[in-house]
């Protein structure tokens, strides 16, 4: 049984960086200002889900009946480790881009005229992944590569 790097500091320097809590949330808060969402980062919440064995994170929004907002990002615990420094923080930020997205520009499904589509990875998205230094189309191993 490996031990739990998420929450272990002492053992950061075996499994690199954006492998502890605190780094990841620190990411999470440094896009955040960098997209400037600050008004939802209090609100963000993320989390490991052990049942996704080909999803390395999925970003979701939604409100509840009372109109209360939800924002939460799960990433792949089973798939975090072998992804490596470069591929942690690039799937850390791509999660928090969706999440900036959906605040900044909602979904527009009918785009008034000369206005770009919002789409999932479209252009919106890709703007705010350069802004935030990182590569949208960066292609993070998800096998046992370093
Ligand atoms: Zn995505």
């Amino acid at each position: 049984m490996l031990i739990n790097p998420f929450d272990d500091p002492h053992a950061q320097w075996l499994v690199g960086k954006y492998s502890t809590t605190d780094e990841i949330q620190a990411l999470t808060k440094e896009t955040c200002e960098t997209c400037g969402i600050m008004d939802i980062y209090p609100d963000i919440e993320w989390k490991f889900e052990k049942r996704f064995k080909t999803t390395l994170g999925e970003a979701s929004y939604w409100a509840d009946s009372e109109g209360k907002n939800y924002w939460l990002i799960k990433y792949s615990s089973l798939m975090w480790l072998p992804l490596g420094d470069t591929g942690r923080k690039n799937t850390v930020v791509h999660e928090v881009c969706h999440l900036a997205v959906e605040r900044l520009y909602g979904h527009c499904s009918r785009p008034k005229k000369g206005q770009e589509r919002v789409l999932d990875h479209g252009k919106h998205w890709q703007d705010l992944m350069k802004k935030c230094g990182e590569d949208p189309f960066l292609k993070v191993c998800h096998g046992n590569e370093i």
